[in-house]
């Protein structure tokens, strides 16, 4: 299968070659180009040719295709290196870095775009918000940043007009968090001018195309580009770029970073007031100079906020403090022209400066507690302007190509050199391999009081007028033998190389021929004082806050501030100390021609990158070498648990002993090599086996643990249950007993009581004593119903038992069961309830009882009768010994019928059809509700 693939597309690792030579490396090359595969790998370093067509290979599919797997499981592709450097983060807890680099329009930009597209693709799979709004974030800031920072040039038609270098940061779990933006020099000098088919930034032609026309109008501003000379050169340029369209986006990436609008308008505001600068036009009347068209200063000092006047006087004259007096010194025609113009880059610079600033404010890491969130690590990218060759090659151009140089040494130190001084150093059997090193051209540029931007520097420092021709003859004179560099005057047959004008740099790339024109004053980078005033009083907070500096009052002396090619130095230095203290990842990017064109695969060019790139070699070191190595301890530590020789812990007198016992064990002694400290592994192969192995064994390892843990929790759990079983019983015996002394203290010495302690108030039981208590309750209750009646006079239990039959058999029959009272019986006769009829009744039952001859009176009382046809009448019983009488009271109690109770007639009174006879009633046996007796 890869055999085949191989056939067809070629070799995906140049280390698979057959033999290690240019030709075959650049047939391989062309091959894979041509069919469309722009990615081989030399190892771990991905090789790239810029297509120049849309090709269908960074979609979600090939997302998935990549994620997680080990960088030779599938075919070359960014997102193999993107998944190695998150993997070694993630895993490994390593800052990684993706260093990119290769020419101008070779595809760097677009490949960090990619990488950064497949970072925000596969992190974040629990969708956290705050992850999203990060990297969403990280993605817009792009567009922002190279609406700003790019330009077109005659190289690429978005070519990045500044280095960047991003940082990502990742939480423990290996979600991004934040990010940090460093960016390296912008090349300011495109704002006022630019090479013929170059344009200035994209930011101008995008406002002036994409900008409503109410937003021109409030600028002043008018659509047609050709009205400003600053960008006129480059206005009819065709191009593939719509700017109108992405005005748009850039202004919705803006706001969704976080922009203010009032900081989005300060934006146009000063792209306009650079539109209108250009057009300014200086006039000389006698020998002072005048601004020809009044008019556009008010209008820039408008957009900047600032007084007309002032913004004229800055532009002609230049404040001087001598001694203690401060003077106003008029400009000539020339100075005021070029304060406009430095004016123009400053504050363009200052801009570009500001929204970096601004966007790492938005995404910087907030809150992150490494005590409490665990390590945060770190992804960098690096973008940066790769080497370039225009027809005129300024002081920007030397930046850039210098920058170049000092990535190449970063690489040869990293791929070429440690690599081979480390299996020196480890007694490697190795056979050196040789590469060019660039390290003599970096110190040609940044050696300290000899290199060229030394010469510069001291140039710059002299007093009096200073020509670049000058710092020219310096160089001259003073690098006169060095291999790297030439002049005219060094070499004069070379007719290539103007006199006075040109020198000649041999970059490890190629030859670069710069005109030393302007390298001075780009070099001092002199902006008038009077400018940064004047933006520090503008009233606009925005713009105020990008010129701080300018609060220093005049005659303050101010240190001479360093030169932009010691500046662009130091932060190159910094740079690479960066990237060499993370784990680098390479992309090596291969511009196929110089036409933009997706068929041309210009053999020459090609040939050209792949030999400064060092690629060949790198292939050389690569198959000679060894994909991985660790020292003996650590490799133990990670492996161990593969071989039972070394698991848990070996007894062999060394690590080394150890790990060679191990390797044996897994059959891999043939592809290693075993250093002084540490061990070499050739292929990834072997590697990846171990990795495998080790998960394997993990799984088991972990289950192990598992085991051991649950059983250990287990039995502490049991232990507390026990106790707490324990505690439980104790606990519940105590409060029963605390309980049962507590009822005896209270009912002690009841019986002497009046109420026989129905006052006592009962404690609350525990509640396994509630039926207890309930039982407890009810024999009290018992006990003192029984001494209640124990007390009652003889007589008067009769009545009493009568009471509670009645009770026991009309209970829930009636509202009152009348138990308050005693019972009467002839209430006929008893004045408190009859008090108007009582004088009747009483002769009338005397009357009875002579007549009828009856010894006791039984009952009485008034009745109502209801009839069937629901006529009421009130009627009068009365119940003696011997008869049932039924009286109409209304008629002083005449009897209405007797009715004979002792001829069998009605032996007894029947209630709910039952006979009752109360007055042999027998309490009941058992005493459910004891209350009844005593209420
Ligand atoms: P550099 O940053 O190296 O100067 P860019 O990344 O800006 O170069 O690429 C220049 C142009 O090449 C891009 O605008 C794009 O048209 C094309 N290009 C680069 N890489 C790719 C790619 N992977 N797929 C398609 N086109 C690409
Ligand atoms: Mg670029």
């Amino acid at each position: 299968m890869a055999e085949q693939e191989s056939l067809e597309f070629g070799k995906a690792d140049f280390v698979l070659m057959d033999t290690v030579s240019m030709p075959e490396f650049m047939a391989n090359l062309r091959l894979r180009f041509e069919k469309g595969r722009i990615y081989t790998f030399i190892g771990e370093v991905v090789v790239s040719v810029n297509p120049y067509k849309l090709l269908n290979i960074y979609g979600r599919d090939t997302i998935e295709q990549y994620k997680g797997r080990e960088l030779y499981e599938r075919p070359p592709h960014l997102f193999a290196i993107a998944d190695a450097a998150y993997k070694a983060m993630k895993r490994r807890s390593k800052d990684t870095c993706i260093v990119i680099s290769g020419e101008s329009g070779a595809g760097k930009t677009e490949a960090s775009k990619y990488i950064m597209q497949y970072i925000a693709a596969i992190t974040n799979p629990s969708q956290r918000a705050e992850v999203e709004r990060v990297k969403n974030m990280l993605l817009k800031s792009n567009c922002v940043l190279e609406a700003f920072g790019n330009a077109k040039t005659n190289r690429n038609d978005n070519s990045s007009r500044f280095g960047k270098y991003m940082d990502i940061n990742f939480d423990f779990k290996g979600d991004p968090i934040g990010g940090h933006i460093n960016n390296y020099l912008l090349e300011k000098s495109r704002v006022i001018v630019q090479q013929p088919g170059e344009r200035s930034f994209h930011s101008f032609y995008q406002l002036l195309q994409g900008g409503s026309d109410q937003i021109l109008r409030s600028l002043h501003l008018q659509k047609s580009l050709s009205s400003y000379n600053y960008i006129r050169v480059g206005a009819q340029l065709k191009s593939s770029i719509n700017d109108a369209a992405e005005f748009k986006v850039v202004a919705e990436a803006m706001k969704v970073i976080g922009f203010k609008p009032e900081e989005i308008q300060t934006v146009y505001k000063i792209l306009a007031a650079i539109l209108h600068l250009g057009n300014l036009k200086f006039v000389v009347d006698g020998d002072t100079p005048l601004i020809d068209n009044g008019k556009v200063v008010s209008i820039i000092a408008e957009l900047l906020s600032t007084k007309t006047d002032m913004v004229e006087k800055a532009l002609l004259y230049r404040t001087v403090a001598t001694g203690r007096d401060i003077i106003d010194k008029q400009h000539t025609e020339q100075e005021a022209s070029y304060g406009r113009d430095a004016f123009a880059k400053a504050i363009y610079e200052r801009l570009f400066c500001w929204i970096v600033t601004r966007i790492n404010d938005i995404i910087e890491v907030k809150n992150y507690d490494t005590t409490v969130h665990g390590k945060n690590t770190v992804i960098g990218v690096l973008d940066i302007y790769g080497f370039e060759i225009f027809d005129n090659n300024s002081f920007e151009q030397f930046c850039i190509n210098y920058c170049n140089e000092k990535l190449q040494q970063l690489f040869i130190q990293l791929v070429l050199k440690q690599e081979q001084e480390e299996y020196q150093r480890e007694g490697i059997p190795w056979k050196h391999i040789d590469y060019f090193n660039n390290q003599i051209i970096v110190d040609l540029v940044e050696q300290q009081h000899k290199g060229i931007i030394a010469i510069l520097d001291d140039a710059c420092m002299n007093v009096g007028k200073v020509t670049d021709e000058m710092f020219l003859e310096a160089l001259n004179s003073k690098l006169g033998k060095h291999g790297h560099f030439s002049s005219r005057k060094l070499c004069a047959s070379d007719k290539i190389l103007e006199f006075d004008r040109d020198f000649r740099i041999r970059h490890y790339a190629g030859d670069v021929v710069y005109s030393v024109v302007g390298f001075i004053d780009k070099n001092k980078d002199t902006l008038f004082q009077d400018f940064k005033r004047l933006m520090y009083n503008s009233s606009n907070p925005v713009l105020k806050n990008m010129w701080p500096e300018g609060k220093l009052s005049i005659t303050e002396v101010t240190k001479r501030p360093l030169t932009a090619a010691t500046l662009f130095k130091n932060s190159m230095i910094a740079l690479v100390d960066n990237l060499a203290s993370k784990e680098p990842y390479y992309v090596r990017c291969i511009k196929p021609n110089d036409k933009k064109s997706p068929q041309i695969f210009d053999d020459e060019r090609c040939r050209h990158q792949v030999e400064y790139l060092g690629l060949l070699e790198n292939v050389r070191v690569r198959r000679a070498g060894f994909a991985f190595r660790q020292t003996y301890e650590k490799f133990l530590h990670r492996y161990k648990m593969i071989s039972e020789f070394t698991w848990p812990n070996h007894d062999l007198p060394s690590d080394k002993e150890a790990v060679k016992k191990l390797v044996e064990h897994c059959g891999f002694q043939d592809d290693v090599a075993y250093g002084k400290t540490k061990i070499f592994i050739r292929t990834p192969r072997t590697l990846f086996t171990l990795e495998e192995l080790r998960a394997q064994m993990l799984v088991r390892i972990v289950l192990f643990l598992q085991k051991v843990w649950r059983g250990t929790l287990a039995r502490m759990r049991y232990k507390r249950t026990k106790a707490a079983l324990t505690i439980i019983r104790y606990y519940r015996r105590y409060k029963v007993k605390s309980y049962i002394h507590e009822v005896a203290r209270r009912f002690h010495g009841v019986k002497s009581m009046k109420d026989y302690g129905k006052h006592v108030k009962w404690p609350t039981p525990p509640k396994v004593l509630r039926r207890f208590e309930e039982a407890l309750q009810a024999i009290f209750n018992r006990w003192r119903a029984s001494q209640l009646i124990k007390s009652m006079p003889a007589s008067d239990l009769p009545q009493v038992r009568a009471k509670v039959a009645a009770m026991e058999m009309l209970k829930g029959q009636r509202a009152d069961l009348g138990l308050q009272r005693a019972w009467e019986g002839n209430y006929l006769a008893s004045k408190p309830d009859t008090p108007q009829t009582s004088g009747t009744f009483v002769p009338v039952a005397n009357e009875l009882k002579r007549k009828d001859k009856y010894m006791n009176i039984l009952f009485s009382c008034h009745v109502r009768k209801v009839n069937r046809f629901s006529k009421v009448e009130d009627r009068a019983i009365f119940v003696t010994d011997r008869h049932l009488y039924k009286m109409d009271p209304t008629k002083q109690y005449k009897v209405m019928k007797t009715i004979p109770l002792y001829n069998n007639h009605l032996d007894g009174i029947h209630l709910r059809g039952r006979k009752i006879d109360m007055f042999s009633y027998q309490w009941p046996q058992k005493v459910h509700d004891p209350h009844r007796f005593v209420k």
